[in-house]
């Protein structure tokens, strides 16, 4: 049985909610996190979801990572032509993470610093990269994930759909266990709450909305941007 739970808020700081998700049935989740002025992020989340519906959502689609690319792809040439027509769409970009099951196959794909993560028993790992200057940072030793986690420049991308015309776009595959616990979610939410404490939240045994309670989380934490969540759970029948 898949339960699936999904939950956005503005948060307590911003007026305009630029995140976007979709769930495109039967199981395909799909986050975006846009940026840019005159709330033109909004206008390319949108375009990255309705993009993504409009290849996705289809009986005959045979899904495969490739398909997944495509999608953002797709999406990509869609906001820089529109950036391209209207002043105020100029720069807009947005994050793109896709995740999509069939029997015991996950596949995704996935551009920016929105986030995948499995619980899967006792173990919370993230299965997406982020995009971002920090992670790089990160990476090269230069500072400490603790140190990323309150730096003045994390909001940096160093990839986002509608930033270039040859944009790479991640793509990977997992084999799904009962009982894995799968998250999407945008940076509002993982700036604001730890993976310990959302580690704690997906364990919980207790039947509950789990993605509205890792957003009221972040809520509690300050709030102090876009808030998304999509939480799916994996049980035999
Ligand atoms: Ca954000």
């Amino acid at each position: 049985m898949v339960k699936v739970y999904t939950a956005t808020d503005v948060g307590r700081v911003r007026e305009v909610n630029e995140d976007s998700f979709t769930v495109i049935a039967p199981e395909t989740y799909v986050v975006a996190d846009g940026m840019g002025g005159h709330a033109s992020g909004e206008v390319a989340s949108r375009i990255l979801v309705d993009t993504a519906k409009e290849l996705l959502d289809r009986p005959e689609v045979f899904y495969s990572e490739l398909v997944l690319k495509k999608a953002v792809l797709r999406a990509n040439d869609a906001i820089l032509s529109q950036a391209s027509e209207v002043p105020e769409y100029a720069g807009m970009g947005t994050t793109a993470t896709l995740f999509h099951r069939e029997g015991e196959q996950g596949i995704w794909a996935h551009v920016g610093d929105s986030r995948i993560y499995l619980l899967r028993g006792q173990e919370l790992c993230q299965i997406t990269r982020d995009h971002s200057l920090v992670e790089d940072l990160v990476e090269n030793g230069s500072i400490t994930r603790e140190e990323a986690r309150n730096h003045p420049r994390k909001n940096i991308l160093t990839r986002a759909v509608g930033a270039e015309e040859n944009l790479l776009v991640d793509t990977g595959s997992l084999r799904l266990q009962n009982g894995d616990r799968l998250l999407l979610c945008s940076d509002g939410l993982t700036n604001m709450v730890t993976d310990a404490q959302i580690q704690e939240i997906l364990q919980d045994g207790h039947p509950m909305d789990k993605a509205a309670v890792l957003v009221q989380k972040a809520l509690e934490a300050g709030g102090t941007d876009n808030i998304t969540a999509i939480v799916v759970e994996y049980d035999a029948q």
